[in-house]
């Protein structure tokens, strides 16, 4: 396959409600999408970069620059380029695996439309529709969260997340519980905000029958999660820190965690998610799919990677009016606390030119 060209664009899609983590608060996802065109048709992928490095160090002026002087020259030099040679390609360039990612699946794209296949498919999914939940951003006040959380097993959700700061760990989490009983899926995600200090308050939510507590240290506190997970009943899950199948072999090695969060895009593409789930499941470890407020591009391939054998527990992947009153693909809907995993060509998805060409607000071709 050869790469003719590269489109980037910047959109700007608000959000249904502010949502805040213990790192940052925003009310509105600027996202960055890449579209190849390729001898063999096109491929979309979403590059879920937020506009500053306050989540993850990569940012989306920083994802543009890189991928405009390096990145998309080396993959257009590049004879014969597959999927799974993109990241061979773009070996020398160190780091940004974000940027990486989203053009190895706008390529992995482009190439299973031309043949026909799914993202399902291709990555070995064994079922056609995946539970979700959703994680419930910082409301700062116990009757707002409480109303939140109410309405979102109203609508069916299968298992709900609390976002967690040391102030807001203890508390919320008893409401949540006390409210909403014991049989309710429910976990927390500090988004490394605590200290290895904190182990004792962190030790205060065992009694809350936590599935898991995420993240709870800083990402590249591999031991200081290995040790907090000596001391803790809740297992310990890992997110930020995931960033390669070799950090996650470390990870598990170590004992940091017992549940893995695989985000497609900081792991460097879906091919690298897949090893990482491979691995996980020959260690007996499950993991799930989180979510980086992707638009329909991303979330459409992170329902066909939550639909693989491994993904046992309930994804951040949430249907699009969770997050979007408009959105660049249809809408993924909640069918009883499922949504279906896309079956067409490709990612299954299709973007909507009209809407595309609305929420623009910069758009770049790379011959
Ligand atoms: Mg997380």
């Amino acid at each position: 396959m050869k790469i003719e060209a590269v489109e980037l664009r910047v959109v700007r899609l608000p959000l249904v409600t502010p949502f805040r983590t213990s790192q940052h608060s925003q009310d509105e996802r600027i996202a960055l999408l890449v579209c190849v065109h390729t001898s063999e048709g096109e491929g979309w992928a979403d590059c879920p970069v937020s506009p500053g490095p306050f989540h993850e160090p990569e940012f989306l002026s920083g994802s543009r620059a890189v991928m405009a002087e390096y990145l998309v020259p080396m993959l257009m030099a590049a004879p014969g380029v597959t999927a799974a040679r993109v990241q061979a390609v773009l070996a020398p360039v160190k780091g940004h695996q974000m940027a990486k990612a989203a053009l190895e699946t706008a390529v992995l794209d482009a190439e299973l439309r031309a043949k026909q296949m799914s993202f399902a498919q291709y990555l070995g999914a064994v079922r056609d529709r995946v539970p979700v939940g959703v994680s419930v951003g910082i409301t700062g006040s116990l009757a707002e969260l409480i109303s939140q959380v109410e309405d979102y097993l109203e609508q069916g959700y299968k298992r709900i997340k609390l976002k967690i700061e040391p102030g807001w760990d203890i508390e919320p989490v008893r409401a949540v519980r006390q409210r909403f009983g014991p049989d309710l899926a429910l976990q927390a995600d500090a988004n490394t905000a605590y200290s290895p200090a904190s182990a004792h308050r962190l030790r205060a939510l065992d009694e809350f029958g936590l599935l898991l507590l995420e993240q709870p240290l800083a990402a590249d506190d591999l031991l200081g999660h290995a040790d907090l997970a000596q001391l803790l009943t809740t297992p310990v899950c890992l997110d930020e820190s995931i960033t390669s199948p070799r950090v996650a072999a470390a990870a598990l090695r170590l004992g940091a965690c017992s549940v893995v969060n695989i985000k497609p895009a900081r792991v460097g593409g879906y091919l690298a998610a897949r090893a990482i789930h491979d691995l996980c499941a020959a260690h007996g470890v499950p993991v799930w799919c989180g979510g980086m407020l992707e638009t329909g591009v991303g979330r459409a391939a992170n329902l066909a990677l939550a639909a693989l054998e491994n993904f046992t527990l309930p994804g951040d992947i949430s249907a699009t009016a969770r997050y979007f009153t408009e959105d660049i693909t249809a809408p993924f809907t909640l069918d009883d606390g499922h949504i279906a995993v896309p079956s067409g060509p490709g990612t299954g998805t299709e973007v909507l030119p009209g809407v595309l060409d609305r929420l623009t607000t910069h758009r770049e071709i790379l011959r």
